[in-house]
């Protein structure tokens, strides 16, 4: 019926939010030396500092 489609759409939709995220954000490792961030800030964990290069 159309409630179980509704359904599947929205699952469906936060799983591509979930998934739809920058890498550059969400790496471990600084891009530009490659040290591992040891320290990670900002709402949703996105900002990184990397200490060889800050
Ligand atoms: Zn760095």
């Amino acid at each position: 019926g159309q409630l179980d489609e509704r359904i599947v759409y929205l699952s469906s939709k936060n799983s591509i939010e979930t998934h739809d995220v920058n890498p550059a954000y969400t790496s471990q490792y600084c891009p530009i030396c490659g040290q591992h961030f040891e320290e990670r800030y900002g709402n949703h964990h996105e900002l990184t500092k990397c200490k060889k290069c800050s």
